[in-house]
């Protein structure tokens, strides 16, 4: 075995415990460390994050890793932490003081993994402080992000390929769940591949069992199916509210169901993960807020009782099913208003253009952020309290937000759960000083430096229910104690936070003399309405096996029926199924030879589309022939 392969593989079983890489795993980590850039399509779940942190290990140095999704960050960021290795986020989350210790201990070469949020990098300072590190590897996590027509469109992910120019020979790593052709001919163009090099695992999930059900009554159904295919299973809706109802109704069929949705406290929402990974609850009912990062394998059913957007989301949710590779179910139910509101949702999705100046026009008067200023700030959002505020809708504000990303004005993060924080911003004479004049803070001070060690250089998370205990005072007076002192400038306090995050990416425009951009809007909506129709087609096409079709929106073309959807076992109850025809064509022609014609009148009971299949694929395998006056007769392979 060459050398690089024994290395990667000491490091794969010293780090993981692993024994074998699994398919792809292998040749995208040795095309990495023979110096070529590199994209990597793996399925959810097909094991992505080694494909990077293995080869990042193996080059030494600081592997630069960008991903969208502060919830993943911090968990690979810990799981890293967990073997051993020294990983570092740096997040929306993060105020600058926070960012610059992180980023003075990476310039010592102190970090193996530095994980960053992408619009970070719209900061050209950023951009010039991350150019000394000594980084040897830049990985780029939800790659499909920088396709401009995808359906999670990052501006700030086009800035990649500048920070390039700084680290020549460093090669990029590009991963992602869901790409279909256009989209990774796009990312390699956009971060400046050398040359084209892809690998694609199929997305074929054959331990899956596809079905779409027509169903007016949701909940009978949905007891059905969780009685008939048991063990643990998720459930996806598209509101909060619905979570609730659907969980109340299984707990009260005594099906132990929890819930969940971002609405959710963050203290809480650990805990009801926990309790359906470990089988407490044998359901979760939740939005599609629920699954980034969880890994489960045991999950038998997923079923959707309301449509997504995308077939790319249908994809990764469904997909959550099965991972252990034994038979999964993958349950679309929908009713006769449910494409109806699909498209319906789908008109408000796309606010019009006076709605979208004004949402703009309210974020900054919100944060009183006068014009030609407000770049770079990151701020924490309550839509609903901004709605109220200026008399909006919050599914207008929201879709606003989401288009003024699009078009790079700012970005919105989802609210990870972020502890809250302090670091002690006077020396350690001038607090002394501080606590022998100040007494009343004295012991505040001594337990802070006593519990969290390191707390002069680096952020320490805290807990003010601890700290509370811990001087014997009431958890609001402690709060106010620590807000005092970093009024005083003694320490720097920052609350806990789960609130989404804004950040903003320019200056505000004063609209007045400056028009907004609608550069991307007329295409955004008129590609967002064929991924939407997409999914209408999925859920009303009767003919096509689902494993098929699905496949084929991710042009992959070369498959077989699945032999498990419900279309595949309609057919095959019909006896309508490729193995069925080919001997009956077989009888037919061992009679006589037909014309293509007078070969379908007889199997006009299969349909049309089957037949014509599966006569080309017999004159494929040489079992058909085609005579000179284009009759059909039996070839010589039987
Ligand atoms: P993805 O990012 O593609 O969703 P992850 O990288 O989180 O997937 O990997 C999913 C799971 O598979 C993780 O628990 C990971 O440790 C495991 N895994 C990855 N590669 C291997 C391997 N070669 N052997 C065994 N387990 C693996």
């Amino acid at each position: 075995m060459e050398q690089k392969e024994q290395d990667i593989h000491s490091i794969l079983k010293k780090y993981w415990g692993y024994d074998k890489f699994r398919p792809q795993q292998k040749e995208i980590i040795l095309s990495i460390l023979h110096a070529h850039d590199t994209l990597a399509l793996l399925p959810t779940g097909g094991g992505k994050s080694i494909c990077f942190q293995v080869p990042g290990l193996a080059l030494g140095g600081t592997c630069l890793v960008i991903s969208p999704l502060i919830a993943l960050m911090n968990d690979q960021v810990q799981n890293l932490r967990n073997k051993g290795i020294s990983a570092v986020a740096i997040t929306s989350a993060m105020n600058y003081r926070e960012i610059e210790i992180a980023l003075n201990n990476a310039a010592l070469g102190h970090v193996q993994f530095l994980y960053i949020s992408p619009e970070r990098l719209e900061s050209e300072k950023f951009r010039q402080q991350i150019s000394y590190l000594p980084i040897t590897l830049i990985a780029v996590d939800e790659a499909h992000c920088i396709s401009q027509w995808g359906y999670d469109f990052r501006p700030s992910y086009l800035r990649i390929a500048e920070i390039r120019t700084y680290f020549p020979s460093v090669k990029i790593i590009a991963v992602t769940a869901s790409a279909t052709r256009d989209a990774i001919a796009d990312i390699q163009t956009q971060l400046q591949f050398t040359h084209q090099n892809v690998f694609r695992q199929s997305f074929e999930r054959k331990n899956l069992r596809y079905v779409v059900q027509y169903e007016e009554n949701k909940p009978e159904r949905l007891l059905r199916i969780i009685q008939n295919i048991g063990g643990s299973g998720v459930v996806y809706v598209r509101n909060r509210r619905k979570t609730e109802e659907f969980s109340r109704f299984l707990n009260s069929k005594n099906i132990s169901a929890g819930f969940y949705h971002a609405g959710i406290p963050s203290q809480d929402r650990a805990g009801i993960q926990q309790d359906w990974i470990n089988n407490k609850t044998q359901v979760i009912v939740a939005t599609n807020a629920f699954g980034m990062g969880i890994d489960k394998p045991d999950v038998r059913f997923v079923v959707h009782l309301d449509l997504p957007d995308s077939l790319e989301a249908y994809f990764q949710e469904a997909g959550r099913g099965g991972r252990d590779l034994k038979p999964a179910y993958a349950i679309a139910l929908y009713s006769k208003t449910d494409t109806q509101s699909l498209r319906d949702n789908f008109a408000e999705s796309f606010p019009d253009k006076d709605t979208i100046r004004q949402c703009y026009q309210a974020i900054y008067n919100y944060y009183q952020i006068p014009v030609e200023s407000g770049e770079g700030l990151s701020v924490n959002v309550d839509l609903a309290e901004i709605c109220r505020n200026y008399n909006l809708k919050q599914i207008s504000l929201y879709n606003s937000i989401k288009f003024l990303e699009k078009e790079g004005y700012l970005a919105l993060f989802d609210g990870g759960f972020e502890p809250s924080k302090v670091l002690v911003l006077y020396g350690k004479e001038d607090i002394y000083h501080f606590q022998v004049k100040f007494k009343n803070y004295e012991l505040l001070i001594k337990t802070l430096l006593r519990s969290y060690g390191g707390i002069f250089e680096q952020y320490a998370p805290v807990n003010e229910k601890d700290i509370a205990f811990r001087i014997k005072a009431p958890i609001d007076l402690t709060i106010k104690q620590l807000q005092a002192l970093d009024t005083q400038g003694v320490i720097s306090y920052i609350p806990q936070t789960s609130l989404p995050k804004l950040v903003l990416l320019q200056n505000r425009l004063n609209l007045k003399w400056n028009e907004l951009s609608f550069k991307h809007y007329a295409t955004l909506k008129e590609k967002s309405l064929a991924r939407l129709e997409s999914v209408i087609h999925y859920v009303e096409e009767k003919n096509i096996c689902r494993s098929r079709l699905l496949l084929s929106y991710f042009n992959e073309t070369e498959f077989q029926d699945c032999g498990y959807c419900d279309v595949c076992v309609e057919k095959n109850k019909a006896g309508f199924n490729e193995d069925n025809l080919k001997q009956k064509i077989t009888w037919a022609l061992e009679q006589r030879s037909f014309t293509l014609d007078e070969l379908a009148a007889i199997l006009s009971k299969y349909p049309q589309k089957l037949v014509l299949e599966t006569i080309s694929t017999m004159i494929d395998e040489d079992l058909v022939v085609i005579n000179e006056n284009k009759s059909l007769s039996l070839g010589n392979v039987r």
